[in-house]
């Protein structure tokens, strides 16, 4: 017998207590060692007025258990309540969002047949750290942060997940031919860590046409790793496109923590009425007991529920005349999984995680060697609607700070002056660049002095960003046009 595993398990809201009375009775029954630590999330805990959506009670189980099993919660409208998954996955820092979308054909009706892809999305970074300003009357910014440990720990975890799962081949997502700093580390890294694993393909789409060719043939992709927002609708697209919303899983993984969730949500219009499909929990429950090495026991339930799949007894929301055998109730099906613990699919592909073993995640590196890092010049942004783009060029060139002279102005990245285009639409938020000669050591002082001239002149200064060279390779973007 092996120790029970402690777990922290949440019912939800909807129809989550349903399905998670049915995945716990599975897996229960097909031998799981664990101990399960209730803790109470959702809808009554927002509405008691604590905004995270969980009580400190449940944030000590999580801590302790160090795995959480969640059912759907509903998140109550209006009021400034806050994203439970958003917390829960920054608390803990869970940076893996893991997500198979796979196709049961003939079994449940899809449109791509051989499908079977894993989607690992960066959890914590891009544009989720939720860092935005208003800036002027017009213009409001997001701040996209990529880092290089989180894309180091996200595209290695995307490597060992393929070698441990036996897959083929890894295909990275980015935008790198735009966001040529943020997206181009992601795809640097992806590179350098592909190297580190001759065994498995690898390659890289542009995520537009990637994201069209995913849609249209599926088949042609195995796992794909990707920051956060991309994977964010990627994995909803692909969840969808298996046919099987209501059968996907996700895993949120971290060096400490991890969380189980079904992909769906608490559907509270099905709530009580005995006719959930529990098979999106179930299968996260699966992805929680490879986790915690319970492989034998995750490779048993995985077959019988292909087993009952395939034997044609369907929830509603899976059933089609033609295919189906018999329309069952949340309890029925979960009876008749448990009937078939330790039988095996015929046609649909067994699965077997019996020989997996524990991956090797992200170690930072204590070797890494600094860059030397140099200020070559400061960009400036405006709040300015007085005139056109050589007023305002002309009126700064008056502007500088030691070696600091104005270089260019730009608005919404498109260069305005000098020699700007007529047609360019501005706009109230202008980025005016003020650089050093090649040479020319610039100190943080004259920032400071630059400003200050700046300001004296009459202009609106609405934000700054430093101009650092990194052994010697700009840290900025060029400007367009
Ligand atoms: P939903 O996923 O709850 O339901 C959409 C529809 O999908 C349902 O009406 C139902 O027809 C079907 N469905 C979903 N899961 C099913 C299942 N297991 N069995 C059978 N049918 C199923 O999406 P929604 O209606 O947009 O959201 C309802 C609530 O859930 C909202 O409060 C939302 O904020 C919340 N939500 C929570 C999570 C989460 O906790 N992770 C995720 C998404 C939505």
């Amino acid at each position: 017998m092996i120790e029970k595993t402690p777990i922290s398990v949440a019912y939800g809201d909807g129809i989550g207590p349903e399905i998670m009375e049915a995945t716990l009775k599975i897996i229960l029954a097909a031998g799981a060692s664990i101990e399960i630590e209730t803790v109470e999330i959702g809808e009554k805990v927002y509405l008691r007025g604590i905004e995270t959506g969980m009580e400190p009670s449940a944030w000590d189980s999580l801590r302790r258990t160090r795995v959480f099993l969640k059912a759907p919660i509903t998140t109550p409208q209006g009021g400034g309540y806050k994203s439970l998954n958003v917390t829960t996955r920054k608390a803990l820092g869970l940076y893996a969002n893991v997500r198979p979308c796979i196709s049961y054909h003939p079994f449940i009706r899809t449109k791509h047949p051989s499908m079977n892809i894993v989607i690992i999305r960066e959890n914590e970074e891009d544009l989720y750290g939720g860092i935005e300003h208003r800036q002027t009357e017009q213009v409001y910014q997001c701040l996209k942060l990529i880092t290089r440990p989180g894309s180091e720990k996200i595209i290695r975890y995307a490597f060992e997940y393929a070698r441990t799962n036996n897959r083929k081949k890894v295909t990275c997502f980015v935008k790198d031919n735009i966001m040529k700093l943020t997206d181009g580390l992601f795809h640097k890294v992806f590179d350098e860590i592909a190297g580190e694993y001759p065994d498995i393909v690898n390659e890289m789409w542009i995520v537009d046409i990637g994201a069209a060719k995913l849609a249209d043939k599926p088949e042609n992709f195995d796992v794909i790793v990707t920051p956060n927002l991309y994977g964010d609708i990627l994995s909803d697209v692909a969840a969808q496109i298996a046919g099987s919303v209501g059968l996907a899983g996700s895993a949120n993984i971290g060096d400490q923590c991890a969380m189980f969730e079904a992909i769906h949500g608490s559907a509270p219009r099905h709530a009580g009425q005995n006719v959930a499909n529990p098979s999106g929990l179930l299968h996260a429950a699966i992805m929680m007991l490879v986790h915690i090495g319970q492989y034998k026991v995750a490779t048993r339930i995985f077959n019988a529920w292909l087993k009952t799949i395939e034997d044609g007894i369907h929830t509603y929301d899976i059933y089609n005349e033609g295919i189906s055998v018999q329309k069952v109730s949340t309890t029925e099906f979960t009876d008749a999984i448990i009937r078939r613990l330790g039988e095996m699919p015929k046609v649909l592909k067994p699965v077997s995680y019996e020989s997996s073993k524990p991956m090797i995640l992200w170690k930072k590196d204590e070797h890494h060697k600094k860059s030397i890092k140099r200020l070559v010049g400061v960009d400036v942004f405006l709040d300015w609607e007085r005139g056109s783009p050589d007023d305002l060029g002309m009126a700064l060139s008056k502007v500088s700070a030691g070696p600091l002279k104005l270089h260019v102005i730009t608005n919404r990245g498109i260069k305005v002056w000098p020699n700007g285009l007529p047609e360019t639409f501005c706009t109230d938020h202008w980025r005016c660049r003020f650089m050093g000669n090649d040479d020319t050591i610039i100190q943080p002082y004259h920032l400071v002095e630059l400003l200050k001239h700046v300001i004296e002149a009459g202009f609106d200064c609405i934000k700054t960003e430093n101009l650092y060279l990194f052994d010697g390779i700009p840290g900025f973007s060029a400007v367009h046009g």
